[in-house]
């Protein structure tokens, strides 16, 4: 299949216009996407559901609102696939986990309310590493996802389905979850853009819980301005979520052209310079960087000495917020029950059977990590060094607008390259985790490809609410890259 053959990939926003406007009807535009779906998403196994009938549904509903003269809103129309990690009221959630296998929930998260509310329609659920814990995808109790522009390779992860969803021509959004990572290294795998927003910005009622102090949900698009009308249709305060941002949303398409002449530009020496950073990466990142100085940006380098301390502290805040989280899985509440004679025999038999090894390996270290002795010695520390960033950070951008990276040190992986390792797969987010540890938004925008012919994808960070500017950028970035190789 070549780049001309990809279904449909015409743009979020011109697919909203025609639909509004009547010129095309949503019933075909969904169609044509189930049908791409059905022909190539048996190789790359995106989806763990397709919801095709309820989008039939859906669609069939906008176009009667839109012949009866009304306006169904921003994304009308719109194909979105779901990380399968987000409340679906009635349609199963897995979080590609055996232990939520049958498991209906019986409501809707925020963002899914509010894709509704926009118009867009829901054509399935993506696949991701166990309760989005990993950087491949192959973490899934339900097999890999693989990459549409090469299927021997990995999509990243953990939001790989909806990464290779987007990339396929599958649907032109998705919805994705990022607690170090898990959206903007998949898209820079898949050489899709994915940003991560503010911690608070969007809500995260009706996400499942990964570490609820680092989660966040947002978008993949083929492009920023997709991205960004995305962005603004979830993004908004949340009543249902306490960590959420009691304060209007910044709109974010408005500035995208409004460019960066005279902006400060960082490139952050320390993630530049980070363990296992390829050279075709760090070129590309050069040539963005020359590229924003040539539109009249000011580049220079800056050191963020602690981020390279980001992946440590990360490893030990993450799993400890797990290790918490995930006790409510005990056959009792939630999906798998294994029966024993005993409660405690089917707690253990039900944990046991219904969790992959990722993340009973996580939840050991996080009750490690938590454990009376121990918590001064390891979280305690982690929560230091998280200070420690966040002044870091507030250092950099007291001098800077935003800051630049790359955003994985190497394009798509073979799969199976990294399973048997878990630091070699933990270390794929080095550059992704600080912005999460900071709360502050980043993004990646595709940029080239690297010496295999696959893409490669540059970092975007602002300081926190700094989403406006941010955009701006990842606009400018995109503006001046090279064409983005095409998925297989
Ligand atoms: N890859 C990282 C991990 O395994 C980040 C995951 C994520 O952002 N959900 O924890």
């Amino acid at each position: 299949m070549s780049a001309a053959d990809v279904p449909y990939a015409g743009t979020a926003l011109g697919i909203a216009a025609a639909v509004r406007s009547g010129t095309r009807s949503a019933v075909d535009v969904v169609e044509e996407h189930l049908t791409a779906i059905a022909a190539r998403d048996g190789e790359i196994h995106a989806f763990n559901l397709v919801t095709a009938d309820q989008a039939r549904r859906a669609a069939l509903a906008l176009d009667r609102r839109v012949a009866a003269g009304e306006d169904p809103g921003p994304l009308a129309g719109v194909p979105v696939a779901l990380k399968d990690n987000m409340c679906t009221s009635g349609v199963p959630t897995t979080c590609s986990s055996r232990i939520l296998e049958g498991w209906r929930p019986p409501y809707d998260a925020t963002v899914v309310e509010k894709l509704a509310a926009a118009g867009a329609v829901v054509v399935g659920k993506t696949n991701l590493d166990e309760f989005a814990m990993g950087s491949s995808t192959e973490n899934s109790a339900f097999g890999p996802t693989r990459n549409p522009h090469d299927a021997s390779r990995v999509p990243g992860g953990s939001s790989g389905g909806s990464a290779a969803a987007v990339a396929a021509g599958f649907a032109p959004l998705a919805l994705g979850s990022d607690t170090g990572g898990s959206i903007r290294q998949p898209a820079a795998l898949c050489g899709v853009v994915g940003m991560k927003p503010t911690y608070g910005a969007v809500s995260r009622y009706g996400l499942v819980a990964f570490a609820s102090s680092l989660d966040q949900i947002g978008p993949f698009a083929r492009s920023v301005a997709d991205a960004a009308a995305l962005y603004e249709a979830i993004a908004g305060h949340d009543p249902r979520d306490t960590t959420s941002i009691p304060e209007p949303v910044a709109p974010v398409s408005a500035g995208l052209a409004d460019g960066v002449a005279g902006l400060r530009v960082g490139l952050v020496t320390e993630l530049c310079e980070a363990e296992g950073i390829e050279a075709d990466v760090t070129a590309r990142l050069r040539e963005a960087a020359d590229a924003l100085e040539h539109a009249g940006a000011k580049v220079d380098e800056v050191s963020v000495p602690a981020a390279v301390y980001g992946l440590s502290a990360y490893y030990l805040i993450a799993p400890a917020e797990a290790s918490s989280n995930l006790a409510r899985y005990d056959g009792v509440r939630y999906g798998l029950r294994v029966d024993a004679p005993t409660t405690g025999e089917m707690y253990d038999r039900t944990r046991t059977e219904g969790f992959g090894a990722e993340v009973k390996r996580r939840i050991m270290l996080g009750t490690y990590a938590l454990s009376a002795g121990y918590y001064d010695a390891f979280y305690g520390k982690a929560l230091r060094v998280r200070t420690l960033i966040l002044r870091d950070f507030e250092a950099a951008y007291a001098g800077f607008d935003v800051l630049l990276s790359p955003t994985a040190p190497s394009t798509a992986f073979a799969l199976g390259a990294k399973t048997a390792d878990p630091l070699t797969m933990y270390l794929n987010d080095v550059c992704t985790i600080p912005s999460n540890l900071a709360g502050h938004p980043a993004m990646s925008v595709p940029f080239g490809g690297g010496d295999d012919g696959l893409p490669v994808g540059v970092q975007v960070m602002a300081p926190a609410l700094a989403e406006p500017l941010m955009f701006r950028v990842a606009a400018a970035v995109e503006a001046a890259a090279p064409a983005a190789p095409a998925p297989a």
